[in-house]
């Protein structure tokens, strides 16, 4: 998905959803990510009196710069992918800062009654995987006649608490969901073990049976000759 920023230097617009760590580097600054285009960078720094880098050297310091952001820059895609997908899903044209802020409570751990940060990555998981249930839970509400005008920003809010309610729930569905697929694989690795078993033994049967059937000169010319080769 295409994330637009601009680089502070050029002020041209860059991709940050599918980040290209050979073009763009970053810094934080004043708690917030910005971006720059290496080459931006580099033209930069090279210039000014102070430098001793070579650009070679100012290129690796960028992209070791970027790389160092790398979980920051991970956690700003996954947050800007799911504001855009609640946008969708919630068919709301803006999402309030409120919310937004929650959110980001959450994947910090500071959000109420949690006791760790929830990683935006699975809440982003949780809230796709759940959202039909949470559309059911909504429209029992509203059946019920308790939504209490429960719509856009308080319903994603009242969705978001019932997400943060359920993640240890979701996280041990999700191991459960691990192991049951590793030893799935492990079963069909197996039965191919055995095949390839069954095979080797036919190929090993075949190939003593090839021994013996095997065409040797020396022996044909042994039978006929007497030991004898004239050739
Ligand atoms: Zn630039």
């Amino acid at each position: 998905m295409e994330i637009r920023d601009r680089c502070k230097l050029c002020k041209r617009i860059v991709n940050i959803g599918d980040i290209d760590y050979n073009e763009l580097t970053c810094k934080r600054v004043n708690g917030k990510l910005e971006f720059t285009h290496i080459n931006c960078w580099v033209e930069v720094e090279f210039a000014k009196k102070a430098n001793k880098n070579t650009k070679k050297k100012l290129v690796e310091n960028a992209k070791r710069r970027a790389q160092k952001y790398k979980a920051d820059i991970d956690h700003l895609i996954v947050s800007k992918r799911l504001v855009h997908w609640l946008g969708g899903a919630y068919s709301a044209v803006s999402i309030p800062k409120w919310i937004i802020s929650n959110i980001e409570d959450i994947g910090a751990g500071v959000y109420k009654n949690i006791s760790s940060p929830i990683p935006l990555s699975d809440l982003f998981e949780m809230w796709q995987r759940y959202k039909h249930e949470l559309d059911r839970i909504a429209l029992y509400n509203q059946n019920k006649g308790k939504d209490m005008g429960m719509q856009g920003a308080k319903r994603m809010n009242y969705d978001l608490a019932i997400l943060v309610n359920k993640y240890d729930d979701f996280v041990e569905w999700r191991e459960s969901e691990r192991a049951r697929k590793l030893a799935h694989d492990e079963e069909i690795k197996n039965k191919r073990n055995d095949v390839n078993y069954d095979k080797l033994a036919s190929t090993k049967k075949k190939s003593k049976k090839e021994d013996k059937d095997d065409f040797k000169i020396e022996d044909i010319l042994d039978d006929i000759w007497g030991g004898e080769i004239w050739l």
